[in-house]
């Protein structure tokens, strides 16, 4: 009776085993699909603004175009390089984020201070677009982060601030505490976001508009770099649209203070 009893055990154990090889077995394949068609996206980023680039520069370099052409094909040859930067810079970042390079060094940085300083790194593109940027930012808060991480994270939402804003729209970079937790939120007055595309906006190489997107430079991976980012810092990224009107993007960030002994640096 015991033999019969053990075998029927050991008999269970070795289905459920069996269904584990199953199930791990279907998440590596969903893994190696997720893989290839992810390549095979960008390879396809990466050729279109090449296609671009050399079907411009054939054309230029044929006798009869006139100046004008050749001023305008220009322009379209620069900005796909600047595209192709865009997306191989993005493609790099995200490199090190799946192969956990981007390592966390935290420190004491006033907010404001850091608001400010990336607001200026990206007041230049701003002004090209005629568009202002204001930082608002509660008084003397302190947060305990990755000053370089957090610089990239902002960059890349300011960034979508600017190029799905028209010319002369204004953009608000807030910094703001809330009990335990620290918020920035940026606020922009641009396109906006139809309902259906907020859900996948943070996939990465999901664009509203491909077309449109590509007019702007986009990659279709900085929000999806941006998630990977605060969740370092174990923190969230949400982003409220209204399609026509404008976006919001908020960082929650869990306020944690510094390891005592550890000195305070302003900004
Ligand atoms: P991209 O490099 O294409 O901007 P992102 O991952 O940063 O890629 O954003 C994904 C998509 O979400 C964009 O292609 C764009 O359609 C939309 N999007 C992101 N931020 C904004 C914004 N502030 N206003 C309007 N649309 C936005």
């Amino acid at each position: 009776n015991n033999q019969v009893k053990l075998n029927i055990n050991r008999n269970d154990e070795l289905g459920e085993l069996a269904n584990a090889i199953t199930t791990l077995s279907n998440d590596l394949n969903r893994l190696k699909n997720a893989r290839n068609e992810f390549l095979a996206n960008i390879s396809h980023e990466l050729r279109t603004p090449l296609t671009y680039i050399k079907g411009y520069a054939d054309i230029i370099s044929r006798s009869h175009t006139s100046e004008e052409e050749k001023r305008e094909y220009v322009a379209i040859i620069r900005e796909e390089t600047t595209n192709l930067t865009e997306l191989i810079r993005h493609l790099f970042e995200l490199a090190r984020v799946d192969h956990n390079q981007f390592s966390v060094k935290k420190e004491t940085v006033t907010l404001e201070q850091l608001l400010q300083s990336v607001a200026l790194l990206v007041r230049p593109a701003f002004d090209e677009k005629n568009m202002s940027l204001f930082v608002q930012c509660d008084e003397r808060i302190d947060v305990f982060i990755d000053r370089k991480i957090f610089n990239q994270l902002l960059l890349n939402i300011l960034d979508n601030a600017r190029k799905y804003s028209l010319e002369g729209t204004q953009v608000i970079l807030q910094g703001l505490q809330d009990e335990d937790l620290i918020k920035i939120v940026i606020i922009d007055e641009g396109e906006g976001i139809p309902e259906e595309d907020i859900p996948f906006v943070f996939e990465r190489l999901y664009r509203v508009d491909k077309s449109r997107s590509r007019q702007f430079g986009g990659s279709g991976l900085g929000l999806a770099i941006a998630k990977e980012l605060i969740e370092l810092h174990d923190g969230r990224i949400t982003l409220q649209s209204s399609f026509g009107k404008g976006t919001t993007v908020l960082i929650e960030l869990k306020k944690e203070d510094a390891p005592v002994g550890s000195s305070v640096e302003a900004g």
